[in-house]
């Protein structure tokens, strides 16, 4: 059967609020067609991120009930410590509030003894390479060359390249302290990353004595791909191969946000006793007491039983099917697309699907706009608003213009997928009408969040 049920029923449910598209126009107008500065209440539709969106099961929200708060020693922390363990069994289990924590206790660590060090990364996600580089390192992005082409569709794009790897250790060893992989890679659009590389680049570790960290926030999804798609996995359960993918693994970051299913949450795991210790030490003085990192036990609790359902295959299906599902109608509709789907979110190219509307007029953000004026569906630009100002003020045009459609993990159901296709469908048959915008305002950094524009 084709239709993708989703593997639960809803027992609580949050009113969507409509609005029409004249609202709508309004709406953008006092945004400054700014999606950032719309209130979510006004979205009908919100694919921003995947990151802290996800519904909580009755099992989390009982769990919620039973989280024990005592500042040292909660059986909250040892429920999740456990419940970890059962698939990452790292000796030290830190928990943080979220994962650029735990990425900023790595590397303030790992930055301390030398601050001209190289850490090699797939991909580096945007909050590793800042903490990375604010520690005075480098940060260093090794994917596979096909890793960077949005057009071939190819089973594992999130790969390392093993060669540029062996030729980084065998010249300046020294310098790189960990070898990091991102699962998935997140910021080469949700490509995951196979089991013979994994295993490939921590034989390349043990052969220069270097640890391996996974930046594992989704890890789940990961190990479905590679059930799906790597030899030797179909009949494996995706339990036993996230345990395989940790067991290459001397370390992790992750973000609890993602495949943790819940609103907030990370954690900093690892074997060595040394670091640990260092890392704890750090944790107190940002974090908190090493029982809690800067969570309650209720959040403990609701990560212990969120490990417990990420791995499900019905609901891991479910993930990645629906993911497919949304990307490969786009697709069919003649809409281009990153290939192939990822497993968190769906990349629409708007610099190839709008060539009328030159990269500096930001043919990402004007399809964003359109989005929803049209639809409500609030998308995120990732492009020439995004990467292209220079810290001299100047611009300088992404490598692409993308929109990003990332979804929340069991928020939405298919119907509410089938309206968003509709909606791309429309967009995408009066796209020559669509225009460019203008920045009218913006801050000297990181100015997506913030800026202005105007429509041309
Ligand atoms: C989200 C994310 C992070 C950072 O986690 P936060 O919880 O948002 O701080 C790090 N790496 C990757 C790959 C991510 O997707």
């Amino acid at each position: 059967m084709k239709t993708i049920i989703e593997p639960f029923r809803i027992k609580s449910v949050e009113p969507l609020r409509m609005t029409s598209v004249s609202e709508r126009e309004a709406l953008l107008k006092e945004a400054n067609y700014n999606l950032f500065s719309l209130k979510s209440d006004d979205v009908l539709i919100d694919l921003l991120t995947d990151s802290g969106t996800s519904a909580m099961s009755t099992k989390q929200w009982a769990g919620i009930q039973m989280g024990d708060e005592s500042y040292a020693g909660s059986p909250s922390f040892y429920r999740f410590e456990q419940a970890l363990r059962e698939l990452a069994p790292f000796k030290h289990i830190i928990p943080t509030h979220q994962g650029r924590a735990a990425e900023k206790i790595l590397f303030s660590i790992i930055g301390q003894e030398n601050d001209k060090l190289i850490i090699p990364n797939n991909t580096h996600f945007d909050t590793t390479r800042a903490n990375i580089e604010a520690s005075g390192s480098q940060a260093l992005d090794l994917v596979k060359q096909e890793g960077l082409d949005p057009q071939v569709d190819l089973p594992f794009k999130g790969d390392m390249d093993l060669k540029r790897l062996r030729d980084l250790l065998e010249t300046q060893a020294e310098l790189v302290p960990i070898v990091m992989l991102t699962i998935t890679n997140n910021s080469g659009g949700g490509q995951p990353v196979s089991m013979a590389n994994i295993r490939e680049t921590k034989a390349l570790c043990d052969e220069f004595n270097k640890p391996l960290f996974l930046d594992a926030c989704r890890f789940a999804e990961n190990a479905y791909f590679i059930k799906q798609r790597e030899a030797g996995y179909q009949d494996k359960t995706p339990k036993e191969i996230v345990q395989e993918i940790f067991s290459y693994a001397d370390g992790m970051t992750m973000s609890a946000k993602k495949d943790a299913l819940v609103n907030m949450g990370g954690w900093l795991a690892l074997n060595d006793d040394n670091l640990a210790m260092k890392a704890r030490n750090v944790l107190i003085l940002t974090e908190g007491f090493p029982t809690y990192g800067g969570l309650s036990g209720r959040d403990l609790e609701a990560m212990a039983v969120g490990l417990e359902e990420i791995i499900e295959e019905d609901y891991l299906n479910y993930r990645i099917s629906s993911t497919a599902y949304f990307g490969n109608a786009l697709d069919k509709l003649g809409i281009p697309i990153v290939k192939p789907v990822g497993g968190h979110a769906v990349y629409i190219d708007a610099r190839a699907m709008l060539p009328h509307i030159p990269p500096s007029e930001y043919p990402g953000q004007a399809l964003a706009i359109e989005m929803y004026r049209l639809g409500g569906i609030r998308g995120c630009e990732i492009g020439t608003v995004m990467f292209g100002q220079q810290p001299d003020g100047s611009e300088k045009l992404a490598a692409m213009d993308l929109v990003r459609m990332a979804i929340p993990r069991r928020v939405y159901t298919q119907s509410h997928i089938d309206y968003c296709i509709e909606c791309l469908e429309e967009v995408n048959a009066n796209k020559n009408n669509l225009r460019g915008v203008n920045i009218s305002w913006q801050p000297p950094m990181l100015r997506h969040f913030t800026c202005h524009f105007e429509p041309k």
